[in-house]
C-alpha cells in the first residue's frame, strides 16, 4: 500500500530533473505499512544560499496542507521546463520540502503517528507555566489526542527525521523562511510565528511584523491573520520552537536568519457551508467539495510567492538597521 501523495513525490524528482533531487529521510511503520520519509531539494547546493522550506502532513487528517505544498511545488517543476528567470533564480536559492512528514498517519487517516504521537507535541520542549489542558500536549496517554509520547524517550523518528532535514537544509543559509501548512483551527486562515510554548518574548517578532508589512504591500488583499501562536494556545514540544531554538543556539545573531512560519487554514468554514463533510473522517479538516478545495489550493500560491521573492531580495527586507 502506498499514498498517492507519496507517488507525487517521486514524480515531482522524475519530472524535475535535474533540478530536484529526493531525499530519503527514513522509513517508519504501522500495522501492515511501511512508507519512506522523503524530503525534496531544489535549486543551490550552496549552504549559504537563500532558503524557502515547505512542509505538510504533520497531522494526517490535516491532507489540504500536504495538497497546497505539493501543488506548488508541481506548479515550480513545471515551470522550470521553460522559466529561465525562475532557473536563474534556483542557481542562487533553493526550496526544501517534506511534503507528508506523517506518512504513516496520512494512509491510516490519524492525526498521529503509529504510536498515537502527536508530532507537533513531541520536541523536548516544556511551555512556559500552564498549557490550555489536552491540547496543548499531554503525557496521560496515546488513548488521547495531543499525546507527547513518554517521558524522557528520544523523538519520534519522525519528528527527528524532520529536525534533521530542517538543519541540515536550511540552518546554515543566510535567510531561510519555512511555511508548514496545518489545517482546523476556526473559520479564518492564519500564519502563526513562534513561539507555542509562551506569550510573547520570541526573539524574530520584530522581523515577522516587518514581513507581515511586506505580505500587505506584496497582496493589498491577503485574507491572513497574522499573530504568534501562542495567542491562540500554548502548547508543549512544538517542533518550530524547537528548531528555532536549536538554530539560536547554534548560530545566536549571526548573519543566519530562520523565520518559521505555520499556516493554519480555517477549515470551519468548509464545514459550515457542507455540515455533512462532518460525517466522514476527513472532513472536519479538508475541503471535500472539490472547488473548495481547488480554491485553497489557488488562494495560499500567492503567499508562496510572496515568500520567495522577499528571500530573493535578502534579509535586509525584514532586518532593521543592517541587514
Ligand atoms: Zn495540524
Amino acid at each position: 500500500m502506498n499514498t498517492p501523495e507519496i507517488d507525487r513525490i517521486f514524480e515531482l524528482s522524475h519530472q524535475g530533473e535535474p533540478w530536484v533531487a529526493v531525499r530519503e529521510c527514513g522509513w517508519v511503520e504501522g500495522g501492515s505499512l511501511r512508507l519512506p520519509l522523503l524530503g525534496l531539494h531544489i535549486g543551490s547546493t550552496d549552504p549559504s544560499a537563500p532558503t524557502l522550506g515547505l512542509f505538510g502532513g504533520v497531522h494526517g487528517l490535516e491532507q489540504v496542507g500536504s495538497h497546497v505544498v505539493l501543488s506548488a511545488l508541481e506548479a515550480i517543476v513545471a515551470r522550470l521546463k521553460w522559466d529561465r528567470e525562475l532557473q536563474r533564480q534556483l542557481e542562487r536559492a533553493r526550496i526544501v520540502s517534506m511534503p507528508v512528514i506523517n506518512p504513516i498517519g496520512f494512509a491510516l487517516r490519524t492525526r498521529s503517528n503509529a504510536n498515537g504521537v502527536d508530532l507537533m507535541r513531541n520536541a523536548p520542549v516544556d511551555a512556559e507555566g500552564a498549557v490550555t489542558p489536552l491540547v496543548g500536549g499531554q503525557r496521560i496517554g496515546s488513548w488521547l489526542p495531543w499525546y507527547r509520547g513518554p517521558e524522557g524517550a528520544p523523538m519520534q523518528a519522525e519528528s527527528q527525521a524532520f529536525m534533521d532535514f530542517v538543519e541540515s537544509e536550511m540552518f546554515s543559509s543566510s535567510f531561510s523562511i519555512a511555511l508548514d501548512v496545518h489545517s482546523g483551527f476556526g473559520t479564518n486562515d492564519r500564519l502563526w510565528y513562534p513561539y507555542a510554548r509562551q506569550r510573547g518574548g520570541y526573539e524574530r517578532e520584530a522581523e515577522c511584523l516587518r514581513m507581515a508589512e511586506r505580505l500587505r504591500e506584496f497582496e493589498p488583499h491577503h485574507v491572513y491573520i497574522v499573530e504568534p501562536q501562542a495567542k491562540q494556545y500554548t502548547t508543549h514540544g512544538d517542533l518550530w520552537d524547537f528548531a528555532f531554538l536549536q538554530h539560536r543556539s547554534k548560530y545566536g545573531d549571526s548573519g543566519s536568519l530562520f523565520l518559521p512560519w505555520t499556516l493554519e487554514i480555517g477549515s470551519w468554514l468548509w464545514v459550515k457551508k457542507n455540515p455533512v463533510q462532518l460525517f466522514s473522517k476527513l472532513g472536519a479538516f479538508n475541503p471535500v467539495k472539490p472547488h473548495r478545495h481547488a480554491r485553497a489550493m489557488r488562494r495560499h500560491g500567492r503567499l508562496i510567492e510572496f515568500m520567495w521573492a522577499l528571500l530573493l531580495s535578502g534579509p535586509q527586507t525584514v532586518c532593521s538597521g543592517k541587514g
